[in-house]
């Protein structure tokens, strides 16, 4: 049987670059990652394909999936449900492969609870003035909300204590580099190479 894949979880604050860094980590064809499309409650963006982007469902659908245990997390954001389907992860990570999942930070707080082995990137801004900036560029905001977003932020930023590695995303393509340079040496740990080691000592004698 095939050593399980790693469960890849990255997340941080609203407005830090999360879909942006994972999107360009997938547009790399030598990526060996799947990734876990989410299912949503919100209505499709402009270019955006159900079953490619996201599962876009009903607010009763989601309802249904949640009551029968069909997701591994979920939360609710502005007004939203995200959820992450569990047989995919479950199915992808049986056969060896390694799956990331971008959720924010309160989902990825319940995926920590349920697979503490997994690998907990937090995306971090260089700075909160440059983290008002970018929320504020994206212009669909009024002040008030973006107050509001500034102060979930800031207080998810707290919430960096329950990851295990925190990523700057000063520049897009650096941010990648390391999230895969992370990825490479989780592989090469210790405690997920030995066995296979021990194993191959144990069969093979003749050496
Ligand atoms: P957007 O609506 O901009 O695509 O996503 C809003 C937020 O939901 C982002 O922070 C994104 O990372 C997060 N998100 C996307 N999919 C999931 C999911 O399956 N679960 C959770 N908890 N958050 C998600």
């Amino acid at each position: 049987m095939s050593e399980r894949g790693l469960l890849i979880v990255l997340s941080g604050p609203s407005g830090v670059g999360k879909g942006t860094v994972r999107k360009e980590i997938f547009s790399d064809e030598n990526t060996n990652l799947q990734y876990s499309i989410s299912m949503t409650t919100r209505s499709p963006r402009e270019g955006e394909i159900d079953g490619v982007d996201y599962f876009f469902k009903s607010r009763s659908e989601f309802e249904k999936l949640i009551e029968e245990n069909k997701l591994l997390e979920w939360a609710e954001y502005v007004g939203n449900y995200y959820g992450t389907p569990i047989e995919y992860v479950e199915e992808t990570l049986q056969s060896g492969k390694d799956v990331m999942l971008e959720i924010e930070v309160q989902g990825a707080l319940k995926v920590r609870n349920a697979f503490p082995e997994g690998l907990f990137i937090f995306l971090a801004p260089p700075s909160l003035s440059e983290l008002k900036n970018r929320i504020q560029t994206r212009g669909t905001e009024t002040e008030e909300l973006i107050n509001n977003r500034m102060t979930v932020a800031k207080e998810e930023i707290e919430m960096m204590d329950a990851y295990d590695y925190v990523v700057e995303n000063d520049k897009v393509e650096l941010a990648c580099e390391r999230i895969k340079a992370i990825v490479v040496a989780e592989h090469c740990r210790r405690e997920r190479v030995a066995p296979r080691y021990k194993k191959m000592l144990e069969v093979d004698e003749r050496c």
